[in-house]
């Protein structure tokens, strides 16, 4: 074999070398602080704890954690999460100091990792609405209450934005409800392109969308804005005139807005804001962001 050398993911010594940077989907800025970790999970971390009888188990999707941790010491074990070549997380086990993971338990845990990656890509498949490549409404709202309560906990920021096609009826009734579901399918990759790997993207509705982001009003500004800009710009084969734009709101969590139903009719209010404001802009929650407010 020629090939590049891959890493082997258990190397033993692999703890002592500077880890690889590994690849993430989308931009590579920094790594967030908080990662939604799937409840179906569950039950597999429990069964990896009775098979290998250690302490601890987790899952995580935060691949920065990895570069941390990567490898195989006294009493802990890390497997890399992978897709294809792109990292997307880390298989984690923890036992008491002085326990040593023999090569048969190693392979089991690599198993499961495929397991966990192979199970992470149906989930994402079952909800994901498949015009746009978004989450359904329905997961969209749970990571929503979960990372709500997560950031609760740990104080860690979380912004919502909201955005909705302009016009988007005149679309549909000047050239076609085939040509609207061909704009609906390039705005959700052309958004998806602008945010990470761990940035929940959903479909809230017909031409309504969400974007749950572990960041601060600033920067969830920024994403705002960059994702306005790039529906802004999108080209449709075709139909060179047709200039497709949205509106956004963005809301953060904060100590007036501590819910996911008080965020969500926040960022709408801004939207509509947004709408009101003459549309193709970007309004944000004034408590949070009383300077910040985006007016074109
Ligand atoms: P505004 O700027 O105020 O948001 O105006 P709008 O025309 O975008 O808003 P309105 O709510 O009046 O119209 C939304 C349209 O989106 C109406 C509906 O037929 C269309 N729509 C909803 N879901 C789909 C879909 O899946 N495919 C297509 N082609 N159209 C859809
Ligand atoms: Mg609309
Ligand atoms: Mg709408």
């Amino acid at each position: 074999m020629n090939g590049p050398q891959r890493t082997d993911p258990l190397d033993n010594n692999a703890h002592m070398r500077p880890a690889p940077k590994p690849r993430l989907i989308g931009a590579p800025d920094p790594a967030p602080k908080w990662i939604p970790a799937p409840a179906q999970f569950d039950n597999l971390r429990g069964l990896i704890r009775s098979v290998l009888s250690v302490s601890s188990v987790s899952i995580s999707f935060d691949a920065s954690d990895l570069i941390r941790t990567s490898g195989v010491q006294r009493g802990f074990i890390s497997v890399p999460l992978m897709r294809d070549d792109t990292l997307i997380g880390a298989l984690r086990v923890l036992d008491s100091a002085d326990r040593m993971f023999t090569q048969r338990e190693q392979t089991l845990l690599q198993g499961f990792a495929a397991l966990i990656v192979e199970q992470f890509e149906l989930w994402q498949q079952a909800s994901r609405d498949p015009l746009t490549g978004a989450m359904t409404r329905r997961v969209f709202e749970t990571d929503l209450r979960k990372a709500i309560a997560a950031s609760r906990r740990s104080g860690e920021d979380l912004s919502l934005i909201l955005f909705d096609l302009d016009h988007f009826k005149r679309i549909n009734d000047t050239l076609g409800h085939c040509v609207g579901d061909r704009v609906l399918q390039e705005v959700g990759r052309v958004a998806a392109q602008q945010l990470r790997v761990y940035d929940t993207f959903g479909r809230l509705g017909g031409e309504e969308f969400g974007i749950l982001l572990a960041v601060s009003m600033p920067e969830a500004l920024d994403v705002a804005e960059r994702v306005r800009a790039a529906i802004e710009v999108t080209a449709f084969p075709g139909h060179e005139t047709l200039k497709v734009t949205a509106s956004f709101g963005v809301a953060a969590v904060g100590e007036s807005l501590a819910s996911a139903d008080a965020l969500l009719r926040t960022a709408d209010a801004q939207l509509y804001g947004a709408k009101q404001a003459g549309r193709n802009r970007v309004h944000a929650d004034d408590a949070m962001a009383p300077h910040l407010t985006v007016v074109r």
